[in-house]
């Protein structure tokens, strides 16, 4: 399905849904700091009914769908109700995930509030829930048919969650080119909170979901930074100091790019160059409370695994490379080499 794509400013293309069965799921966070903001643009949502769920990554899990689900049927959705999901990548994961087993499929629309789920988790169509400690484990493909975006969210956005998508932005500039890669490098980090800075990372996502729609083979490059960032997202997610996604791909990105020098003859200025991007866009610092061991144990279960690890990788901005697979011992040693950097 083509997803259609609305900017701030263009409200009134989804007018429309004013005589609608409309649903609006939000978490405890959006529901206080985004509603009256999506009101102001889009007055004619007012008499919509709302599912308010827990905020943040634990919104991904059963319980939480099974509460959406049940407030569905309480509220008497039928087939034809739209669920408009109004949160950040998180949200938009779950929300759309039981929007597409609902009634075999119901309509949806996403309203992303968060950089990350502006620049990725509002395209491409997949949805997800994490499952026994796995990031992702359970979800479905199924396309959003309208996505709204509104900087004004950025106002209540807390500065480190805004950060944290600055990750996704940078590996989109990674993968697209050598001329992509050395534009976003003099970047300052509120260059990127910017439409037009928003509009060119949306347009490299979509080239590689376009041309791999169902994540066979190239649309796998996406997934650069995340074999390893997912396995750091979980795992600290099980200690007193979770880490955001977009910290943990920081991470993953800077760790695969050291695998990517020794698989994929990487020049290794790209990742020193990538280093002091880091430094610079992260000056801070989480703590590392897990070790390679744990983190391998994740790794394990990573989907694109087949009879070894398998990575994707990059042999130079704009050239990635997929399927790689990576001995265990050079992702410890990778590991080991990056965790305090
Ligand atoms: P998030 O969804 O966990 O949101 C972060 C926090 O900010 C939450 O507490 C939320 O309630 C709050 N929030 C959201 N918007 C706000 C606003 N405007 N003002 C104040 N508070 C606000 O984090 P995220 O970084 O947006 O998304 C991360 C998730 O996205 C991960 O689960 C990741 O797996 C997923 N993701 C999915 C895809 C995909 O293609 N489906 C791609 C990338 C990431």
């Amino acid at each position: 399905m083509n997803t259609e794509c609305i900017y701030s400013g263009e409200e009134s293309r989804w007018l429309a849904l004013e005589n609608q069965p409309v649903f609006i799921l939000c978490d405890a966070r959006t529901n206080g700091f985004c509603i009256a903001t999506l009101m102001q643009h889009m007055p004619f949502l007012s008499k919509a009914k709302r599912i308010v769920v827990p905020a943040g990554e634990s919104a991904k899990q059963w319980d939480v769908c099974l509460l959406i689900w049940e407030a569905l049927i309480q509220e008497g959705a039928q087939s034809n109700a739209v669920m408009l999901v109004l949160g950040g990548g998180a949200l938009c994961d779950v929300g759309a995930f039981c929007a597409s087993v609902y009634k075999r499929g119901i309509r949806l629309r996403l309203i992303p509030t968060t950089l990350l789920a502006m620049v990725d988790a509002s395209l491409g169509g997949k949805t997800a829930i994490n499952f026994q400690g796995i990031k992702n484990n359970i979800g479905s493909f199924y396309s959003a048919e309208a996505v709204y975006y509104q900087p004004h969210f950025f106002q209540t956005l807390p500065i480190r969650e805004l950060h944290s998508g600055i990750a996704e932005m940078v590996k989109h500039g990674l993968l697209d080119s050598a001329e992509t890669w050395q534009k976003i490098q003099s970047y300052v980090a509120a260059d990127f909170y910017t439409l037009p800075a928003i509009k060119a990372s949306q347009a490299i996502k979509n080239r590689f979901v376009s041309a791999d729609p169902t994540d066979q083979g190239i649309r796998q490059a996406l997934n650069f930074g995340h074999s390893i960032g997912h396995a750091i997202e979980a795992c600290s997610l099980e200690t007193d100091t979770p880490w955001l996604h977009g910290e943990a791909i920081m991470l993953g990105m800077q760790i695969e790019l050291w695998l990517s020098v020794k698989k994929c003859s990487l020049p290794i200025t790209v990742y020193n160059e990538f280093v002091q991007m880091h430094q610079r866009i992260f000056p801070y610092r989480l703590p590392f409370l897990f070790n390679e061991k744990q983190l391998l144990a994740v790794l394990m279960h990573d989907k694109k695994n087949r009879d070894s690890i398998r990575m994707s990788l990059i042999s130079s901005p704009g050239v990635p490379q997929i399927q790689v697979s990576v001995e265990e011992s050079l992702i410890t040693e990778a590991i080991h080499e990056n965790r305090y950097q």
